[in-house]
């Protein structure tokens, strides 16, 4: 009788071993119920704060839209990947922003769009680069991620697979706005504000999400990827540690592996979430890079940039709702 007990406490540890993943039912996420989270950016650089008053408040008022969506969303009980591809959706659609409508100008005068999305539930995630007729990239990045064996699919690829998804099509030259093509033809590419979108979401159930979108970097050349549409350097979401969304050089993000840096410092090195992005943002980084907005499983906020500024929102369910774009 006595050899039983270790048996059985054998097989207990076994099954456990089996489910790393946490789940709605993981001790450490049930009691949480309705208590989410969502934090939303619309991209980091060199924002001027001498910005005529309406300029600002426009940029104010659309975050603030997007989080209202998000919020009510999230209070209906919707998951933390369709909140996450719905507040993208939106950001897309807002000539604000450097994704979707209003995306900068490539080098030779086009739009070529870049987005992801990633559950933390179950690590499926998908991703699009250079597409250049799918109104909303984040929707088609959410379709490679459950409409396809495959995670990632680009330019012609990425195209062909939206003939197949029925997502909703435009032009290339639907994306234009008035300020993008300015700033190619006054080349501010170093100057400006970058103006990716992302979301990270932590939804009722204590399931992450993660969701960025952008037009990369005025005056891109050929075929130029940056970090958005990349698992583990712009985006990441991971149910063990958090969901991460980056903006800033891509390229940068790209070598440093941003999103999954700071997860992993968290899984592996114990840090808190604040931690974790302060040390890749400000120890990793060059400053002026750009920024993260990040939640972790247990519901703490970052969002730590090394820019100027950022756009950025932050409403969660006990009522804290707030915008900024400077520290
Ligand atoms: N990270 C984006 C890229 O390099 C740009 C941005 O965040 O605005 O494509």
């Amino acid at each position: 009788m006595p050899r039983i007990i270790p048996l059985v406490l054998l097989i207990v540890f076994a099954v456990s071993c089996t489910h790393p993943h946490p789940r709605g039912d993981d001790p450490a996420v049930v009691g949480r119920a309705h208590r989410w989270v969502i934090v939303i950016h619309g991209g980091a650089g060199v924002i001027s704060k001498s910005m005529p008053d309406p300029v600002r408040e426009g940029y104010l008022a659309s975050l603030r839209q997007a989080l209202r969506q998000g919020a009510s969303a999230l209070e209906a009980g919707e998951t933390a990947v369709d909140v996450a591809e719905r507040v993208v959706r939106f950001l897309e659609d807002d000539p604000h922003f450097n994704a979707g409508k209003g995306a900068v100008f490539t080098h030779d005068l086009k739009h070529e769009l870049d987005a992801s999305i990633m559950d933390g539930r179950t690590l499926a995630c998908g991703a699009v680069t250079g597409a250049t007729t799918v109104r909303h990239p984040i929707t088609l990045a959410r379709k490679v991620m459950e409409r396809s064996p495959h995670v990632f699919f680009g330019g012609e690829g990425a195209e062909r697979f939206a003939d197949t998804v029925g997502v909703e099509r435009v032009p290339n030259t639907w994306f234009d706005t008035p300020r993008r093509r300015e700033q190619i033809e006054k080349r501010l590419r170093k100057e400006g504000a970058k103006g990716t979108v992302g979301c990270v979401v932590l939804d009722a159930s204590g399931h992450l999400a993660a969701a960025t979108s952008t037009g990369g970097l005025t005056d891109k050349r050929f075929g130029r990827i940056g970090d958005s549409p990349i698992i583990g350097a712009g985006n990441y979401a991971d149910d063990r540690s958090c969901a991460v969304s980056g903006t800033g050089t891509g390229e940068q993000f790209i070598r440093h592996t941003v999103a999954r840096s700071i997860a992993a410092r968290m899984e592996f090195g114990g840090e808190s979430l604040e931690e974790a992005c302060r040390q890749v943002v400000f120890h990793r980084l060059n400053p002026g890079d750009g920024g993260v907005i990040a939640v972790s499983r247990t519901g703490e906020i970052a969002t730590v940039f090394n820019s100027p500024g950022m756009f950025r929102g932050i409403a969660t369910a006990e009522g804290r709702f707030e915008t900024a774009i400077w520290e």
